[in-house]
């Protein structure tokens, strides 16, 4: 590969998560990127859903959240992403844990880490999709289908929540 530095032909993997150069020593660290996601529900205890309108994984259900923007903190980030998906305001942000995931974009593979949180909403009455979902769904958890998922750690958040009796 060429370096992005010098521009010579000397650019090779140094190790799983790292890129160096030869000639000028050039070095790329990759890391996860941060991303957030959002359990809400409502009083009924089901859970929100939106559908995904791009890829990957359109038409496919998924929760509210996104990618941390630089210099954003987590909650922050949430609070924007759930405003530009949702048109909501959410308030009683608690983390729960976190899970990698793989994140294909345009031929392109994205190593996240998302951070789940627990969030209330006082007001669903302003609910409205935009940015990128196409569509919402309150759904009891018992009745959610994996295959209906479309990203990984989705899944797996899908299948914690099943087996958690709260
Ligand atoms: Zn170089």
């Amino acid at each position: 590969m060429f370096c992005p530095r010098c521009g010579k032909q000397s650019f090779i993997e140094d190790s799983f998560k790292s890129f160096k150069c030869s000639v000028c020593s050039f070095r790329i660290f990759m890391n996860a990127g941060a991303a957030v996601i959002a359990i809400i529900r409502n009083d009924k205890g089901e859970v929100l859903f939106t559908t995904r309108k791009h890829a990957p994984f359109a038409g496919m259900l998924d929760f509210p959240g996104g990618f941390v923007d630089y210099e954003e903190n987590a909650e922050k980030a949430l609070r924007r992403e759930i405003k530009e998906e949702l048109n909501l305001q959410i308030y009683d942000i608690k983390y729960l844990l976190s899970i990698p995931n793989i994140y294909e974009f345009e031929g392109i593979v994205y190593h996240t880490l998302d951070l789940v949180f627990a969030c209330k909403v006082k007001d669903f009455e302003t609910i409205q999709t935009d940015d990128d979902v196409s569509g919402f769904k309150f759904i009891p958890i018992d009745k959610v289908s994996i295959d209906d998922i479309g990203l990984r750690s989705a899944k797996e958040i899908v299948k914690i929540l099943k087996t958690t009796i709260d």
